[in-house]
């Protein structure tokens, strides 16, 4: 019988988990700050935050504070009752943005799940059953269920599971143009990512969000914002939206709004809620006091000056890395995105490649992600000390020798 200190390797994740995933070779046992350890002892600098996930770093004091004085008082009680912890948090994220009503998932998936729905029935509502058209974008991703991967413009992880969700249409980002030609009063929801994460690190350019609140404005249809991964200081402003100034009906936060902890957010107004009542969606573990409590922490800490502030001066030292690397081995075509969220495009001769560079920075020593097969990206810690951005530079640079010089 297996017990809690059995000996576990890499090889049996083939042999017990559902194979969904590649995991590296090595297995992460420990985690401080912007460094993480594995089973050999073995350090590596941070810049995938678990992909966008511990905003505050590993183990972050406040957090661990905060979960264990929450894990001693109490877990879970279910939405039959509310709970001080979830009313805290929903307050907080009320004060600070454009939404008078929040609910609690546990996922960047379900609170998208409760987007859509709220987004159809809203139409069917107050408008028209037939209202009922949801664009939404190339290369998008909104998360794994039937109905976001459907919404998700990358029809490969959408085929193969049966009939998907009807009437979701796909047209290029940043392109105002591809959307006013499918535009209608048919049309419930326009939903999009104000920087494509998954996609390749992409920010949509302010005219575009602007033209989508137009279109959306003229056609009676809601402006959903997807700020799963580019929410939560991770462009520099609480949520991006603010940095466009285009404010969304509904907008998704889930990724960094626990630090590490499950749990997501949708936001939206009074009007929009509404049509809901007592029974119409819902979760067992969503709006839980523990994740809520931890977010809370999270929630405090990130919506500082001083937090968000330092995310572009942190940019910049990222930025400016990456330029030296790139010019020193022709390595990119782009260097783009937002904040610490930093897409790297690899130039012609090493398209395709970015597994082979995600592997070898482990090898040196250093966590980086790939966003597609062309594109590294980096989502780091907000708080990332200077010295572990020098240290995990020096190792990427490393790695891209090896891989470039073979
Ligand atoms: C990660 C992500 C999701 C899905 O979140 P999960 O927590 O994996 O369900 C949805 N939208 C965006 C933009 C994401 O980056």
């Amino acid at each position: 019988m297996a017990t809690q200190q059995d000996a576990v390797t890499r090889a049996n994740f083939d042999e017990v988990i559902l194979p969904i995933y590649a995991p590296a070779e090595f297995i992460p046992v420990k985690g401080k700050g912007s460094r993480v350890w594995d089973q050999q002892g073995k350090e590596y600098v941070d810049f995938a935050g678990g992909i966008a996930v511990t905003a505050l770093g590993h183990c972050h004091p406040a957090l661990v504070e905060t979960l264990k004085t929450q894990g001693e008082t109490l877990w879970h009680i279910s939405n039959v009752f509310t709970n001080e912890p979830a009313l805290r948090l929903a307050r907080k994220l009320i004060d600070a943005t454009f939404a008078e009503r929040v609910v609690f998932m546990n996922s960047g998936t379900e609170a998208n799940e409760t987007a859509f729905k709220l987004a159809r029935f809203y139409a069917s509502t107050r408008h028209s059953p037939y209202k009922t058209k949801i664009i939404a974008f190339h290369n998008s991703f909104h998360g794994r269920s039937l109905f976001t991967v459907t919404v998700g413009g990358q029809p490969k992880y959408s085929d193969g599971f049966g009939p998907k969700p009807a009437d979701i249409i796909h047209v290029p980002f940043n392109d105002l143009h591809a959307v006013k030609a499918v535009m209608d009063d048919h049309t419930c929801a326009v939903v999009v990512e104000p920087i494509q994460g998954e996609g390749g690190v992409t920010a949509a350019t302010p005219e575009f969000l602007q033209g989508l609140r137009e279109l959306c404005d003229q056609h009676n249809a809601l402006l959903v914002f997807d700020e799963v991964q580019c929410g939560m200081g991770r462009s520099g402003d609480l949520f991006a939206y603010m940095h466009y100034g285009v404010t969304p009906d509904i907008l998704t936060s889930a990724k960094a709004l626990g630090g590490g902890f499950p749990i997501s957010a949708m936001l939206t107004t009074n009007e929009i809620a509404s049509v809901f009542h007592a029974g119409s969606h819902g979760s067992t573990y969503g709006g839980n006091p523990l994740a809520c409590a931890v977010a809370g922490t999270a929630f405090d800490i990130i919506n500082t000056p001083e937090v968000l502030n330092g995310v572009n001066a942190r940019r910049q030292l990222f930025v400016k890395h990456l330029q030296q690397i790139g010019e020193k081995y022709q390595l990119f075509s782009e260097i783009r995105g937002m904040g610490l969220l930093v897409g790297a495009e690899l130039a012609a001769p090493l398209k395709g490649r970015a597994r082979d560079f995600l592997y070898a920075a482990a090898d040196a020593g250093v966590m980086v992600l790939n966003a597609g097969p062309d594109v590294m990206r980096f989502a780091p810690s907000l708080v990332i000390d200077e010295q572990d951005i020098d240290e995990g530079m020096r190792r990427f640079a490393s790695a891209v020798e090896k891989v470039v010089n073979g």
